[in-house]
């Protein structure tokens, strides 16, 4: 990836656990490292097609100025996040806030932290298949959008399907979404819980009928298996009704145990014969 490298950046600001650093304040300096596709304004020789450095140094100081903290730490924290909403253009960045002026009584050089952050590439399966379907999906969809550290870059179109797993209840309607996210892959599944209680979600029976339910299903080329959550979703593999939408945003997206694409794997399913994808939802308003 293409970088843009900032270095130096000297700023005043009043950062630290200590009362007289808060007061007097002192000098911080700045690395950042942008990864960004510089390949277009390059050909180009076009600023506006390029995230301008001069801006991003600009935004920096502000960010570094509008509210003191106990930590660098807290700072560069909030640093990055304001940098990677402020330019969408940058997928992920280094940054390093260093403090060579810190209150400690021995000689030194400099302290700093560096962190790492950026945009992550998740996919969600949405499914309803109780009262208002439709409205519930796109109020979960509406929901994620909402969150400003979400971004829905894809819907899938909906499918309309038999349930599975063996209880006998209504038909389903499923789609999946991909959504860009600064969010950890736990705070996104707790935004997921979170629509889902907003549709009303009951659980009463284990695979039973739903409002909403919202599944994470990889988020990058994550693999984790925590006592809450596991990425990739362990099921998904055999379940056409998650593999149709998402392939059809993303038909050669390689799922990270497998190692195969997700296209092959709903060939594989479909091959056997265990469809459940009907019909694919024509839609009802423009
Ligand atoms: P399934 O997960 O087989 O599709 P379900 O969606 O009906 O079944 P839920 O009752 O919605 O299951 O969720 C049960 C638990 O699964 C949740 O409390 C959540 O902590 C956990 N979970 C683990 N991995 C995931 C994941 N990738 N996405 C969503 N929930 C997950
Ligand atoms: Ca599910
Ligand atoms: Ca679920």
């Amino acid at each position: 990836m293409d970088q843009i490298r900032i270095q130096g950046l000297e700023i005043y600001a009043r950062h630290g656990v200590f009362e007289e650093e808060r007061r007097l304040g002192q000098r911080f300096i700045v690395d950042a490292v942008l990864n960004i596709c510089l390949r277009e304004a390059g050909k180009k020789d076009d600023l506006s097609l390029s995230t301008d450095y001069g801006a991003v140094c600009e935004r920096i100081t502000q960010v570094m100025q509008e509210k003191p903290c106990l930590l660098i730490e807290a700072a560069a924290e909030r640093t990055a996040e304001a940098l990677l909403l402020s330019f969408p253009a940058v997928e992920s960045l280094e940054l390093t806030i260093h403090k060579p002026q810190a209150p400690i009584p021995l000689p030194f050089a400099d302290v700093a932290v560096s962190i790492r952050r950026g945009w992550h590439t998740a996919y969600v399966a949405a499914g309803s298949n109780l009262g208002e379907r439709e409205a519930f999906l796109k109020m979960g969809i509406e929901g994620i959008a909402s969150h400003p550290l979400c971004r829905v870059e894809g819907a899938a179109p909906l499918y309309e399907t038999t349930p599975y797993g063996g209880v006998e209840q209504g038909e389903f309607l499923n789609t999946v979404l991909r959504v860009k996210t600064l969010l950890s892959p736990e705070e996104l599944l707790s935004l997921l819980q979170e629509q889902e209680q907003r549709a009303g979600r009951e659980r009463k029976v284990h695979w039973g009928p739903r409002t909403l339910d919202l599944d994470l299903l990889f988020f990058d080329d994550l693999i984790l298996e925590t006592p809450r959550l596991i990425v990739p979703h362990p099921d998904m593999e055999n379940r056409d009704f998650v593999l149709k939408p998402l392939c059809d945003l993303a038909p050669g997206l390689i799922h990270p145990v497998k190692g195969r694409p997700v296209c092959a794997l709903l060939r594989e399913l479909e091959k056997n014969g265990e469809v459940h994808v009907m019909a694919r939802r024509t839609p009802q308003e423009a």
